[in-house]
This record gives C-alpha cells, structure tokens and sequence, in this order.
C-alpha cells in the first residue's frame, strides 16, 4: 500500500470535508452548498462509500486528495503532507521525512490547550476572566477561539504535562517548557500569568500559543509572547484566527490583517470573520501566500499611528509584489 491509500484509509473524506462545509444528510449520501462556486441550493454531494465528492453544478469531483488541493490551493505533495500529518501517518516515499518530535510536540500542545482553558475557568483564571469580560470577551467567544489563562509559577503546565505521562524533555519540543540554564535537568513554563491565544493549523490542531499579560502585569516581558519555531510552529506562516476566517475570506473575496489577536476576536464578534493576525511578526510574504490561496485581495486595518503606519505600508509592497 503507498502513502495516499494508507492516508486513504485511515480519513473519512466526510470529516475532513465537514471542517470546510456544513454537510447535510441527502439519503444514502451528503450534500452541502458548493464551496467551489456560489449556489443558492445544494448541488455538492459527498458519497460516504465511495469516498468521494462531485458538484452536480460546476462539475468538480474527485477524492480526499482533490478536495483538499482545490479547497486550500496545493499541490499534490503538499495536500499529501497535510493529510498525512491529519491521519497520523508517517510518508515513506519523496522528500518528507518528518522529524521524530513534531507527533510528540502536537500532543503536548493538545493537552497544553485543554489545561489552559480548564485553568481559565477555575478559581486560578479569575482575574483573566474579569479582564476578558472587560473587553467585552463573552464565554462563547472564549470557547470559539479556544482561549486559556496560564497560572503564574513555574510549572503549572509542566506538572500538569507529567500527570498525563509526558516527561519535561519531550514537553520541551513543543516550545511551552524550557530548560533552566542554570540548573540542567530542571524545567520550567515558558508562560506564565498569561492569557493564551492558541494558534491553529488549517485542521484546527494548535500549532503554538500566543501570551498576553494580564493588565497592570506589563513588568515581567512583553505584552505578548510567543512560541518559539519549533517543528512544527514557523511564525512567518502562522496565522492567528485563520482556521476560523478562512472560509469567510473565499466568500468575501478578502482577507483583513489586523494587528493583534484580540482585535481579530473583537472583528469576529462584531461579524467580520474574514480577519487575521500575523503572530507577533510584520506581515510576511509566506503569510500572504497562505491568505492568497483563498483570496486574492487584502487589507491591513492597522493602529493609525507611526508603527501600525509603516507596517501596514510594507505588508501593502509585498502583497502588490506577490500580485495581490
Ligand atoms: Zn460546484
């Protein structure tokens, strides 16, 4: 068997479909309004069995593999790769030979999620929670976003990490542990008393975090900290709110790059779902190219001032040079 039916077999086109489209039962089969062009009824049907997908209206059809090439702008070998991670399955043939640490670094930020969000909601995320509601935060759109609060000390996540069997060293790959410099063997929370941003692949698994301090807090770092690059977080791709927006920039016909998280939170609250945040970087031109396959156009809505002016204006000449 090579790598695409293994990847084949071990997906459900239907799930992987329903991340992009809301899927309604049609009798033996599914059907959906097409994301390929725009309809007012379902002609987009998915046949479970099968495993395919055809549009009676704009005549696109094929598998998994198709689907996820057309949806996200692959190419063959790129949309084998993002399968291959989403099915657990390590490709044999070409050039990907994914390192040992990046499955242990994307359970680590699996469970890390699920203990920043439980610790939100406990006594411990109190006054995360106050300043949330402050910002007019409401608890859905905590959960939509999947927002968290990391307890202040050294080793709330670490001990947490060691409860569920992962050991410091492996908990180190997903960048949220560090080893003390000054005591070998000793680890400690990369974030601390912060409100957590998790940051997303195009398949909703977290691929790293984003830190803001709580306010009257700004002593200890900067406002906001980031995952380091690891195997698998390379902040000039990630965007933050891009599993959420994505879908909304293909209908809109535009993205809208805004300069902080919870600006794309508060946008999406207010109904604009077509913005992102470029995490903690000036815009780049891969960041651009990820936006690109879903729409062409894009527009900055930054601070109006010196540092949100200039930024704004580079991220404006690499999009007019990557032909945006
Ligand atoms: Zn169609």
């Amino acid at each position: 068997m090579n790598d695409a039916e293994e990847i084949k077999k071990r997906l459900n086109i239907v799930e992987v479909i329903s991340g992009y489209v809301r899927l309604l039962p049609a009798g033996a089969n599914k059907k959906a309004l097409c994301p390929f062009h725009n309809e007012k009824s379902p002609s987009f049907t998915v046949n479970e069995e099968k495993q395919i997908f055809h549009c009676f209206g704009c005549g696109k059809g094929g598998d998994v593999f198709t689907f996820v090439q057309e949806m996200e702008g692959l190419g063959f070998r790129e949309a084998l790769k993002m399968l291959a991670e989403r099915a657990g399955v390590e490709l044999s043939g070409g050039d990907f030979k994914p390192r040992a640490g990046k499955k242990e670094a994307r359970e680590v930020l699996k469970e890390a999620l699920v203990f920043f969000e439980k610790t939100l909601t406990s006594p411990l995320g109190e006054e995360a929670r106050a300043y949330l509601s402050f910002r007019k935060v409401s608890e859905k759109l905590i959960k939509e976003f999947r927002l968290g609060f990391a307890p202040a000390g050294w080793s709330g996540l670490t001990d947490y990490l060691a409860s569920r069997g992962i050991s410091a060293k492996e908990a180190e790959k997903s960048g949220l542990v560090l080893e003390s410099p000054n005591r070998p063997g000793s680890f400690y929370d990369r974030f601390r008393a912060r409100i957590m941003f998790p940051i997303f692949d195009g398949f909703d698994n977290p691929i790293g975090f984003s830190g803001r301090v709580l306010p009257g807090d700004d002593s200890k770092g900067g406002k906001y900290i980031n995952t380091p690059q690891t195997d698998v977080y390379d902040k000039s791709q990630a965007l933050y709110g891009l599993n959420l927006a994505k879908q909304k920039i293909k209908k809109k016909d535009f993205s809208l790059i805004l300069e902080g998280n919870l600006d794309v939170v508060l946008s999406y609250k207010a109904g604009v779902k077509n913005a992102v945040a470029s995490c903690g970087t000036a815009v780049t031109r891969e960041q651009l190219k990820i936006l690109r396959r879903y729409s062409n156009n894009v527009f900055f809505a930054f601070d109006n001032d010196e540092a949100g002016l200039k930024a704004a204006e580079k991220g404006l000449d690499l999009a007019l040079e990557e032909g945006m």
